[in-house]
């Protein structure tokens, strides 16, 4: 499987290699204010499925946990691109929202349910977290189930 995306004005493009490793919504409240919506649509991948051309500007900050966190966007018109923590070298959160078709694009997993705005509703059968769970490993291992449920 091979995807492609990019950002609005075009500078940054790349070609995803491969299935994501999970794909989660966030409904926290900093997603909410990053994305200027009700929520983050991320897909974990392996660094090295992404080939990703033009220039990009890096953000970081320290999340509430502790962890160092890095924000790519592009450099021209600043669209959010993917996201690199400390604690998970190797590893990027892609942007769904930046693939050219979006319509394949359907959570695995919801956290932050506890913040989720009223309008919001989860399909049922899809594990949530009213927070998120201390260890990633228990979000994928529960994204890889629900994949399995549907297959
Ligand atoms: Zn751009
Ligand atoms: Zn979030």
């Amino acid at each position: 499987m091979q995807a492609t995306g990019g950002c609005q004005c075009g500078q940054v493009r790349y070609v995803l290699a491969g299935e994501s490793l999970m794909i989660y919504a966030c409904h926290c409240h900093d997603c909410q204010r990053r994305t200027g919506s009700a929520f983050s649509e991320g897909m974990l991948i392996a660094a090295e499925q992404l080939a990703l051309e033009g220039e990009l500007t890096s953000w970081q900050r320290i999340a509430d946990s502790g962890v160092e966190k890095t924000r790519h966007s592009c450099a021209s018109c600043g669209n959010i691109m993917y996201g690199t923590a400390a604690n998970m070298p190797g590893l990027m959160l892609l942007q769904a929202g930046t693939l050219d078709d979006t319509r394949a694009v359907q959570p695995d997993v919801h956290i932050w349910l506890q913040s989720a705005q009223q309008w919001v509703a989860v399909q049922p059968g899809v594990p949530g977290w009213q927070t998120q769970p201390d260890d990633m490993a228990d979000m994928l291992r529960a994204a890889q189930a629900y994949r399995q449920s549907l297959a």
